[in-house]
């Protein structure tokens, strides 16, 4: 008895912050989200490292959520995967992407705008018909457009996936391979799909500088991206160092919080402007 009065009067040297498991959420209220319009883009710039320019943005979708306020897309994109629900999901964040696009020209950015698409939305060749269809309707060139696609996804039954990619290649959408480095198919897939952009996951950016190890596959991934004639671009660029080795060994873009976080669409034209001061 003693010993039980000791061990609940026990208390931490630190006080142990309370556990809060990530909430999931269900396919029906994801369902709801993308219905009722709850969903958001965020758009994170994505600079020219040697100039500054702004050469485009990256859509990041959220979910302004009326309880549990913003969501990121790790507690729902799979679950909308899983359900069935990613064709609307992406038909919507590429209507409201595009849209965007075609505003910020008329205000007078010139953006390229990329958007993430799941390798679920690539086994049916209606998304092609689909992607080149709002980008007409939008009014901007497919050059504008870059569709990043996550490598450890690029499996499986790729014969679908192969032919819509190539298809929108041949249209002049810009294709990006996202995550570079952490998947298992990643060389195979640069044999076969004609990406035009490469994404150093951030996991290989950040520090970098001073880690030999995330170091090497940082180099390899920059020389492999200008071997193979692709734009690089560094994600995770979290702060001046960063920035300095990318500057050093001559990756083309930048994108990270040391440039900005994602942003509203309204709030690009001034952080812009801001930027080019
Ligand atoms: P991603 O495509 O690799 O996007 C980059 C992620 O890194 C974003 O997380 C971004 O907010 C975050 N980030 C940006 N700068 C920094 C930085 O300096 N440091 C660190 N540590 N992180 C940074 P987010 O917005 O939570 O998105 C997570 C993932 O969800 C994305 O990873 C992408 O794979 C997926 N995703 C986002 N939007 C969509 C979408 O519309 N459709 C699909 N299918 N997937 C999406
Ligand atoms: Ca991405
Ligand atoms: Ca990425
Ligand atoms: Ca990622």
């Amino acid at each position: 008895e003693a010993m039980l009065a000791l061990l609940t009067q026990w208390a931490p040297p630190v006080p142990i912050k309370p556990f809060k498991a990530k909430k999931i959420y269900s396919a029906e209220e994801i369902r709801a989200a993308i219905k009722e319009g709850a969903l958001v883009n965020y758009y994170q710039p994505k600079v020219s490292v040697a100039s500054g320019t702004v050469v485009g943005v990256e859509t990041l979708v959220r979910w302004h959520h009326p309880k549990d306020g913003l969501v990121f897309p790790n507690q729902f994109i799979h679950v909308a995967e899983e359900h069935g629900l990613i064709n609307d999901l992406t038909q919507f964040v590429l209507l409201q992407a595009f849209t965007q696009a075609k505003k910020w020209q008329q205000e007078g950015f010139e953006l390229r705008v990329s958007v993430n698409v799941s390798m679920d939305n690539l086994t049916s060749l209606d998304f092609q018909d689909h992607v080149v269809k709002l980008a007409a309707d939008a009014g901007i060139l497919p050059q504008k457009l870059v569709l990043e696609i996550t490598e450890s996804q690029l499996m499986g039954d790729m014969r679908v996936s192969l032919e819509i990619l190539t298809r929108l290649r041949l249209k002049r959408f810009r294709l990006s391979i996202d995550d570079f480095g952490t998947g298992h198919s990643s060389l195979a897939q640069l044999r076969d799909i004609p990406f035009d952009e490469l994404k150093i996951d951030q996991g290989f950016v950040h520090r970098a500088w001073k880690d030999e190890t995330l170091r090497v596959i940082y180099d390899a991934s920059l020389a492999l991206a200008k071997q193979l004639n692709m734009e690089s671009v560094a994600e995770g660029v979290e702060d001046r160092d960063d920035w300095e080795l990318l500057r050093r060994t001559g990756c083309d873009l930048a994108q990270g919080n040391f440039v900005s976080k994602p942003l509203l669409a309204e709030e690009i034209p001034e952080w812009i402007k801001v930027w080019l001061n």
